[in-house]
C-alpha cells in the first residue's frame, strides 16, 4: 500500500473519506449512485437523430440501464469531426426521457453552456479533455444538477479529486467520479483502464464511483469484458456507448455496443455484481495508511 495515501488526499476535505463522511449517495432524479445499486447508464456517444436516440433509449431501458447518455456538444479530437446537434439534440435526450422514464446524462463543455443543459440534463457530464477547466467546474457549483466528473486523459488521481473538491467548494457535494481510461505507452486499446482506481478512489473518497469501458477500450468487443472487471473491483456502475447501427454511428462507432451486444452484456454481469456484494459484504480490504 501506498503510505502516502492519507497525506495525498486528505488536503480535499469536502471529497476525501473521513470517519464522519465514509460513503456517499448520489441521487440522478431519484436514482442513487453509490448505494447498494449498481447503476449502468448506456446509450450513443452522440444524439444523431430521434430515431437513432429513441430507438437506443428504448433498448437500453429494456436491458435494464436507468440512465440515457447522448452528447449533445461533442469535444471532439478532430475539428472535422461531428460536433453535435446542440439544442436540438439536448431536446431528443428530453423527448427519450418523456418516452422511457430514463433520467438523462449530457457533456457540458462550456460555462456558457451550463444553465442551458442543466434545464435538459439530469446529470451533467464533464469530459476528459475539460477535467481541469476551473471556470467549468466552478460554474457547476451552482447548477442545481449532480456532476459526473471524468477523470483527464493524464490526470493523476491526486488531480481528479483537486477538480472534485472545486465543484464541491463552489458549492456543488453531488459528484460521482468515472475512470474512462488514461493515456499510456500501450496503442492496442484506445486508453488503458486503470483499474485499480476504482479501489483507490473508493477508499480515499467517500463519493461514487463509475467506469467508462467504452473510451478506455476503444473497441467494442473489449467492452463487456472490462465492464465485468469494474463491477468486481467495486465500481458503483457503468457508463457504456450503444448504437444501434454502430458502423453508421457520426463518432464512436468502433467502441459502441449494439442493442443486442449490451443486452447480452448486462444479462451476463450478474454473477460478477454477485462477487461485488460478496467483497463489500467481507468489509474493505483496503486501508488507507495513516497520515504522513
Ligand atoms: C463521451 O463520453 O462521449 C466522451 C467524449 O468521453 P471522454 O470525455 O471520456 O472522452
Ligand atoms: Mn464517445
Amino acid at each position: 500500500m501506498n503510505p502516502g495515501w492519507n497525506g495525498q488526499f486528505s488536503c480535499f476535505d469536502l471529497v476525501a473519506k473521513s470517519s464522519a463522511h465514509s460513503r456517499t449517495a448520489v441521487y440522478v432524479r431519484d436514482i442513487p449512485i453509490g448505494g447498494d445499486d449498481f447503476v449502468v447508464m448506456a446509450g450513443p456517444c452522440a444524439v444523431e437523430s430521434e430515431r437513432q436516440l429513441l430507438q437506443t433509449a428504448e433498448a437500453v431501458a429494456e436491458a435494464g440501464a436507468r440512465i440515457l447518455r447522448g452528447g449533445a456538444y461533442k469535444p471532439r479530437s478532430s475539428p472535422y469531426s461531428f460536433q453535435g446537434l446542440g439544442v436540438d439534440g439536448l431536446r431528443l435526450l428530453r423527448k427519450a426521457r418523456e418516452q422511457t422514464g430514463l433520467a438523462i446524462v449530457t457533456e457540458v463543455m462550456s460555462e456558457d453552456d451550463v444553465d442551458l443543459i442543466a434545464q435538459y440534463a439530469d446529470l451533467m457530464q464533464v469530459g476528459t479533455r475539460s477535467m481541469e477547466n476551473y471556470s467549468l467546474l466552478e460554474a457547476l457549483g451552482q447548477c442545481g444538477r449532480p456532476v459526473l466528473l471524468k477523470r483527464g486523459m493524464t490526470a493523476t488521481l491526486e488531480e481528479l479529486l483537486r477538480s472534485a473538491q472545486i465543484v464541491a467548494e463552489a458549492g456543488n457535494p453531488e459528484i460521482i467520479l468515472c475512470e474512462r481510461g488514461i493515456r499510456t505507452f500501450e496503442t492496442a486499446t484506445r486508453n488503458t483502464l486503470d483499474i485499480s482506481a476504482v479501489p483507490v478512489l473508493k477508499t480515499v473518497s467517500h463519493l461514487p464511483v463509475i467506469v467508462d469501458p467504452s473510451h478506455a477500450a476503444g473497441v467494442r468487443c473489449l467492452v463487456p469484458t472490462l465492464a465485468r472487471a469494474a463491477a468486481v473491483v467495486g465500481s458503483d456502475g457503468l457508463l457504456v456507448e450503444v448504437h444501434p447501427s454502430p458502423d453508421e454511428a457520426l463518432s464512436d462507432g468502433s467502441q459502441s455496443l449494439t442493442c443486442g451486444e449490451f443486452r447480452r452484456m448486462m444479462d451476463d454481469l450478474q454473477p460478477y455484481l454477485d462477487l461485488q456484494y460478496e467483497s463489500r459484504r467481507m468489509g474493505p480490504q483496503l486501508v488507507a495508511a495513516g497520515g504522513d
